[in-house]
């Protein structure tokens, strides 16, 4: 059995509204509804756990529920950062799940394709999905160019990744034991010295967290106009 967690607890402060980013509007249904309906079409997906801000999980189910999302398992309150909001979702993923599927509720451009190359591509362990960095990357501090940084071997890293669960659990655990915070799972388990495997994303494969990122995506998920 593979699950999803879905972490959607962020407050979303660098998009400056006051309700938090993934309740927003892409198109007709907020941006969690877009990115679970798109994760939910992967094959081979069993259940999906929804961490949320804590006073917003009632209000999460009965959307969820009315907008009929399908395979949404539980809909559970999230931490103070990304990294216990998936801690908390997996405390809810079945001991029967093999498989766990993380991927962040703002980003909706996702396909089904790709969910299940991240999950192929986890065989021996954990995989994650990104871009290689295209264009010079510098170091700048004080608004001046410090460094030139080698690009060669530099991905950008994305959401989905895909993890044994039982790898997930350890890998957690032990950043909880070290204090160690990561913006990612991936870093987690790479710290327990496991391979994680790196599969192309999407450009499109935005995350949403500026206005101006809401801008982009909103234009994006525009219906065709016909001819
Ligand atoms: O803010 P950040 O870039 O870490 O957000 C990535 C994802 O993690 C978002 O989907 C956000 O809702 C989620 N998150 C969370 N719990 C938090 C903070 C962020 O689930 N406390």
């Amino acid at each position: 059995m593979t699950y999803a967690i879905v972490p959607a607890g962020g407050l979303g402060a660098r998009m400056g509204s006051r309700r938090p980013k993934q309740y927003l509007r892409l198109g007709r249904a907020p941006i969690l509804v877009a990115t679970l309906r798109a994760l939910a079409r992967a094959r081979g997906l069993d259940g999906i756990v929804v961490a949320v801000p804590e006073p917003h999980v009632e209000a999460t189910r009965r959307l969820l529920a009315a907008s009929r999302v399908p395979k949404v398992a539980a809909v559970v309150a999230g931490g103070v950062d990304r990294q216990e909001s998936v801690w908390r979702a997996l405390q809810r993923v079945p001991e029967s799940a093999r498989w766990v599927v993380v991927h962040d509720a703002v980003r909706p451009f996702i396909t089904a394709a790709l969910v299940e190359r991240v999950r192929a591509a986890a065989a021996h362990g954990g995989a994650t999905c990104g871009m290689p960095v295209r264009e010079t990357v510098k170091r700048v501090k004080d608004g001046a160019v410090e460094a030139t940084v080698e690009r060669v071997g530099l991905w950008l890293t994305q959401t989905p990744q895909a993890f044994t669960r039982a790898l997930l659990w350890e890998a957690h655990e032990k950043a909880r034991r070290d204090g160690f915070s990561g913006t990612d799972d991936a870093v987690l388990v790479e710290r327990l010295g496991t391979t994680v495997a790196m599969v192309p994303g999407l450009p499109q494969n935005l995350k949403i967290t500026t206005p101006e990122d809401l801008r982009t995506a909103r234009s994006w998920a525009k219906p065709h106009r016909r001819a």
